[in-house]
């Protein structure tokens, strides 16, 4: 790819989001809601507001979030991986024109597992600026909930559909030392869970469902005990999912069977930081998966009482 550098192609100004707030022309890269309609920043609908052409994933859904935000979009152009290289075209020649184009997906942030990296690499090449919002993305949230290492994490997408490539991509994932964040879709949730059970055995998992909607769930504990958990209600398999993977190095330890027993009557009569204290002194598993454990265990009790 040719070198470009592009400087100062973010908003005019700072000011709070307002529909007349102007914006210099380039593609912006919009995120959007994974769930909750009020992920939104105010910088997201101020761009939305201004945008002259809102390119797509599926135009049929983006005019919901849009109509609920009250924004009539000029042009609305429907763009999939299938038709990314033929409609950059247009987009150049609409920033070109001056123009304020809003790349968006149907959810979270455009690009991720999400159609846009060859238009972004066009546009570069074509000396268009490029100008990314931070903002909601289901891998991002997910991490942040695990309760497993950050400091160093692979994103691999959805896992692999046929069940050979699912076992080569799991028996990879089992030599790596850090955190492993996969999407997967509730079809095949469940086949993936027993087949993570069986391939990475006492591996701190944490299944994240349905983030920021009414559903939300966090299902944190050893990939053994995923599948029967699932089974257990046919309602944990609904939904959308991120896999999240402790890493190799990170469940060296595990924690004893034990010392689960003890936290779960623990956790009957204690509070939970103070019984993850007190068990961290005598388990040789980490006081973050001690912790992680607590949490699951809360979580099934809260919603079995
Ligand atoms: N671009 C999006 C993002 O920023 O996260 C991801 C798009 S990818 C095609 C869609 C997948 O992301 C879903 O099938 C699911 O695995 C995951 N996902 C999206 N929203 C989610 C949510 N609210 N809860 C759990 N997973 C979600």
């Amino acid at each position: 790819m040719s070198k470009t550098t592009v400087e100062d192609g973010g908003a005019v100004s700072a000011a709070p989001a307002q529909s007349s707030q102007s914006f210099a022309p380039g593609l912006y890269l919009v995120p959007t809601p994974i769930g909750n309609l009020q992920d939104i920043t105010l910088r997201a609908i101020a761009v939305l507001k201004a945008a002259t052409l809102v390119a797509a994933e599926d135009t049929r859904h983006s005019r919901i979030l849009l109509d609920h935000l009250g924004i009539r979009a000029p042009k609305l152009m429907s763009l999939y991986d299938q038709v990314e290289e033929r409609k950059a075209g247009t987009i150049i020649e609409e920033v070109r024109q001056g123009g304020v184009v809003a790349l968006i997906s149907d959810a979270g942030s455009p690009l991720i597992n999400d159609p846009g990296y060859k238009l972004v690499s066009l546009c570069l090449q074509s000396h268009i600026a490029v100008i990314p919002l931070p903002g909601p993305c289901a891998l991002i949230t997910a991490l942040e909930a695990a309760a497993l290492p950050t400091d160093a994490f692979t994103f691999k997408g959805f896992f692999p559909v046929k069940e050979q490539e699912l076992r080569a991509c799991v028996a990879e994932v089992a030599e790596r030392p850090e955190t492993a964040v996969f999407y997967e879709s509730p079809r095949r949730v469940l086949k993936t869970c027993e087949i993570l059970a069986e391939l990475l055995p006492g591996r701190q998992i944490c299944l994240c469902r349905e983030l920021t909607k009414s559903f939300e769930s966090f299902y944190r504990m050893s990939s053994e005990e995923l599948p029967d958990f699932l089974r257990a209600d046919p309602k944990r398999t609904l939904g959308e999912f991120v896999v999240v993977i402790a890493g190799a190095s990170h469940s060296a330890g595990g924690v004893e069977p034990e010392i689960k027993e003890a936290l779960a009557m623990l956790l009957k009569t204690t509070p939970l930081k103070a019984a993850v204290a007190a068990l961290s002194l005598c388990s040789k598993a980490r006081p973050n998966e001690l912790y992680a454990l607590a949490l699951t265990l809360k979580q099934s009790a809260g919603k079995e009482s």
